[in-house]
């Protein structure tokens, strides 16, 4: 099991650890800052320092899975590959890296923070569009947000939504409520497509806006990286919004240039 240290600190930028585990689907620590891909949020990206020094490239972070495909609580580490096709599991053992070792796994800052400010503005996007979602993908260069819905959505409005609830700095708090809760408030749950991070009897939860409810901006089930204050979005914008299907809009959210 690897501990996330990046679930309740999400602006620690590295961390020492200890390799648990080396196989072909990458190399698994006792503690990391990585997120692994997952709630739409990519996996994250970052250097492994090994003992003497050496930097090993990181491509990629995924949750390990067991032999009937089921996620595991393990956090697995991609290197780098020279060639696409080439075997993970060999290319730690030619860094020379094995259990036990110590290292210190550091991300790629600039990037993460980059997921870090989309994925806050995507449940910016779940107050502004009060419909369900079905769809969910933030990436270092754009976030995509699919409402289940048939009417029209205006981009200019959707950008200006933003940058008002950007500039009135709202902060940001993690908490968690227990499954039972979650259950009979099934409409905090705002995804179709992502299921709430259930596993341990609580639910970790996102809360945007201050502590009285005429403040609350924003209440779900949230396992990912976020920033600690809306202000820190900055010029987040609206760059498209496409009729994925008949009931299917698609918001794609950009940094302003
Ligand atoms: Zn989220």
């Amino acid at each position: 099991m690897t501990q996330t240290l990046f679930r309740d600190d999400a602006y620690l930028r590295e961390c020492s650890a200890t390799v648990t585990a080396i196989s072909e689907q990458g190399l698994v620590l006792d503690r990391t800052v990585f997120y692994p891909l997952g709630g739409g949020q990519a996996g994250d990206a970052g250097v492994l320092v090994l003992a003497d020094g050496r930097e090993i490239a990181i491509a990629d972070t995924r949750k390990g899975k067991n032999e009937d495909g089921q996620p595991t609580d393990a956090i697995c580490h991609l290197p780098v590959l020279a060639d696409p096709a080439a075997s993970v599991l060999l290319q730690w053992q030619r860094a020379g890296v094995q259990v036990g070792d110590q290292v210190t796994a550091r991300v790629d800052w600039e990037r993460r923070h980059r997921l870090m400010r989309f994925h806050t503005t995507t449940h910016l996007l779940c107050h502004l569009v009060p419909q369900l979602v079905n769809g969910c993908s933030i990436t270092p260069d754009y976030a995509r947000l699919d409402f289940s819905m048939t009417d029209p959505l205006d981009k200019e409005a959707l950008t200006a939504g933003i940058a008002r609830l950007v500039a009135a700095a709202h902060p940001l708090v993690v908490g968690s409520i227990s499954d039972a809760e979650l259950d009979a408030n099934p409409a905090l749950v705002k995804s179709m497509s992502v299921l709430p991070p259930r596993g341990s009897g609580q639910v970790r939860t996102i809360r945007i806006g201050g502590p009285g409810p005429e403040q609350m901006i924003d209440l779900q089930p949230c396992g990912g990286t976020h920033v600690a204050n809306t202000a820190e979005i900055g010029a987040v914008v609206v760059t498209k919004i496409e009729k994925k299907s008949a009931t299917t809009r698609r918001v794609v959210l950009g940094f302003a240039a």
